[in-house]
């Protein structure tokens, strides 16, 4: 049995993070899949590249810690940036999301104008900037130590938002835009979809401001696709690809990890498994009971892959808001990320294109098992509903798309073992339910978007500078 310091479970952006940061150790990175970086991952299907999940790359700026990590660990990701982060169209009209604050509001106004927009997005934009000036962000537990740093957390917040911290999103915006329309407010909660994986109506005004102020940062578009960010960052860490860990068993000293193709002895594991499916590796009666604290969030992606040829431009990334709810979806809306030209791997024979929207998870997972027609039968007509306002949102014709298949949970679990897709929304009557890196179990640590501090590259990039703290003792 060979055996490491560390085991790092799954080439998310979690695991990939945290490997990098501690390459110099006795480490190994396993991932399942043939591609790293999980829902960031990019794979090759019928001679194209797509973009699995993840296409937007943001925080990568001073003082942010996405790039504090890449910094210390002196990597510098192939990333371009994006003059628009998307584009909203909603019944023919269109808002841009751009960084300049005047000019986004001056677009605004013309479409969902309101008498106190600049008040309400004002407070959005500076309590944003305030959070991300915090310098002690932290949340941990089981050790005084930890327990300690999360209070001194606590305390900055309170003292940077005041009573802001307590104020929910829906109050915010009923005191604010009173009278809001069902236009605009579509227009705000599918943004909180997509960045909180919740609405306005289940989140605080703090976690509302983070997923509303993101255009207002630089935000990229990643060359070669996101997965490219992954081998270029982890040539020099010690990865294990397509290969599963299949069993951890806990012994007094440390864990044995049975592997789909070998067996290691590790004092340390780093999972980046969901906390949702990491009791699966286990027998420890403990370890399960620990893991079953926490409720499945029962929300995925619905994505329809593309591959468009046509002459038209388009821009990187739009959103299409619709009236009613898609077809055995969650949401009313979808998110559409479009290949640069040159991309020399996304753009080759076409424009590869992925096109994302939130489903439960369990429906698309269940029906699969049980009724492979009805579920097939299901996603055609998810896949056209979607494709149908797509080309009329994008005035292409049918001939222009020359490529398209959707992948559901099922095809997420399939090939990175996880049917449901971000975490727990964190709100007042979550944020005690709230999984920390660090378990009550010596050298068992979680780490990714369903652990604080949530998904995307931001909120996961957050959790690993926490867990790297804990970890090497910093704490
Ligand atoms: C459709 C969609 C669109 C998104 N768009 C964006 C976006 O534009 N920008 C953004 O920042 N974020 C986006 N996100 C969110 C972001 O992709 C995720 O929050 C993030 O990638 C999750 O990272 P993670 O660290 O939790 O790891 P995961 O992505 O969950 O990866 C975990 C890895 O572990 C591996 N693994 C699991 N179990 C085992 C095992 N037993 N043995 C070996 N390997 C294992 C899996 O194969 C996988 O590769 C999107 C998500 C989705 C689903």
């Amino acid at each position: 049995m060979k055996k490491i310091d560390v085991a790092v479970v799954g080439s998310g952006i979690g695991g990939s993070l945290f490997a990098k940061l501690n390459k110099n150790k006795n480490l190994k990175l396993f991932e399942k899949d043939s591609n790293l970086g999980g829902c960031a991952s990019t794979f090759k299907r019928y001679g194209h590249h797509f973009n699995a999940g993840a296409t937007t790359f943001v925080g990568y700026e001073n003082n942010h810690v996405l790039k504090e990590i890449f910094d210390e660990v002196d990597f510098v990701p192939n990333i371009s940036k994006s003059d628009v982060a998307f584009r909203t169209i909603q019944n023919g009209q269109i808002v841009d999301r751009i960084k300049d604050f005047d000019l986004f509001l001056e677009n605004l106004n013309k479409v969902y104008f309101h008498e106190n927009n600049y008040k309400f997005w004002k407070k959005i934009k500076e309590i944003d900037e305030k959070f991300w000036q915090l310098k002690n962000v932290y949340f941990s537990k089981y050790s005084l130590k930890s327990y300690l740093n999360t209070s001194y957390f606590i305390f900055e917040l309170l003292k940077t938002f005041g009573t802001d911290l307590l104020k929910s999103a829906d109050g915010f915006i009923n005191s604010e835009l009173p009278n809001i329309s069902k236009e605009y407010k579509t227009f705000i909660n599918a943004q909180l979809l997509i960045t909180l994986q919740t609405t306005s109506e289940n989140a605080t005004l703090l976690s509302m401001s983070l997923g509303l102020a993101y255009p207002f940062h630089d935000v990229f578009y990643a060359n070669k696709g996101m997965g490219n960010i992954f081998d270029e960052m982890l040539k020099d860490v010690d990865v294990h690809k397509k290969e599963e860990i299949l069993k951890i068993i806990r012994r007094t000293d440390g864990y044995e990890l049975i592997s789909s193709k070998d067996s290691y002895f590790a004092k340390n594991i780093v999972l980046n498994s969901t906390i949702f499916d990491s009791k699966k590796l286990f027998d420890d009666k403990n370890i399960v009971k620990y893991y079953d604290n926490y409720d499945f969030s029962d929300q995925s992606a619905f994505v329809i892959y593309l591959v468009i040829n046509s002459n038209k431009e388009f821009l990187n990334h739009y959103q299409i808001l619709l009236d009613e709810n898609i077809t055995n979806c969650i949401s009313n809306s979808f998110f559409i990320s479009v290949a640069k030209k040159d991309d020399e791997k996304l753009a080759k024979n076409g424009l590869s294109v992925t096109v994302s929207t939130h489903t439960k998870a369990k429906y698309w997972n269940d029906l699969k098992k049980n009724d492979v027609q009805e579920y097939e039968k299901q996603k055609e007509i998810t896949q056209n509903e979607i494709l149908n306002e797509l080309k009329n949102s994008l005035d292409l014709k049918d001939d222009e798309i020359t490529l398209s298949f959707s992948g559901t949970s099922s095809s997420f679990n399939n090939y990175i073992n996880r049917i449901n897709c971000g975490g727990k929304a964190i709100n007042f009557s979550t944020v005690t339910q709230l999984p920390s890196a660090k378990t009550p179990f010596e050298g068992l640590y979680n780490v990714g978007d369903t652990v604080f501090a949530g998904q995307g590259w931001p909120g996961v990039a957050l959790g690993v500078k926490v867990l790297h703290r804990d970890f090497n003792g910093k704490c």
